[in-house]
């Protein structure tokens, strides 16, 4: 998605006018915000969601039909260091799993969740067949990195 320089310049001024920093790095989103605890934007004609309008005012593509995800859970958060493109199935499986499972929101990371048991579990299940995708929404974790533990390629200190 991209926008004429006129509109992407009215964008950038909302988003300025109605961001504060907060002492965790996340950029809040101070303007008008859904229900879901997404912010929203409606600038210059334009309806689209903060931390959207946020990473495409920073100058990243972001394709149609690809969600903006959080990597820091915090859903009005309009950092752009915080935010990433994801497919519509990721961000099911990162964002909302990790909120379903009540994760601490800040710098916490797959490696710190997941014990040396979970690690011999998830290899484990792996092996016997299990589907990626039921292993990672029983850890709260992403499918890729199920994958990755189950390829060696992650926590390789775990026999
Ligand atoms: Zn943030």
């Amino acid at each position: 998605m991209k926008l004429k320089t006129e509109r992407l310049n009215a964008v950038r001024r909302k988003l300025k006018a109605n961001t504060r920093p907060s002492a965790s790095g996340c950029w809040l989103w101070s303007g008008y915000t859904q229900p879901n605890g997404y912010g929203w934007l409606n600038v210059a004609g334009l309806k689209i969601a903060a931390h959207r309008a946020a990473l495409i005012v920073a100058g990243r593509d972001v394709p149609n039909g690809l969600d903006v995800c959080h990597r820091c859970d915090v859903r009005n958060c309009v950092n752009p260091a915080h935010l990433y493109v994801g497919t519509r199935a990721e961000n099911m499986a990162d964002c909302s799993e990790r909120h379903r499972h009540n994760k601490p929101i800040g710098e916490s990371h797959w490696r710190a969740k997941l014990s040396s048991a979970d690690v011999k579990s998830i290899r484990a299940r792996r092996d016997s067949g299990e589907f990626l995708r039921t292993i990672a929404v029983d850890f709260g974790v992403h499918t890729t990195t199920i994958l990755r533990i189950a390829r060696r390629e992650y926590r390789m200190e775990v026999a």
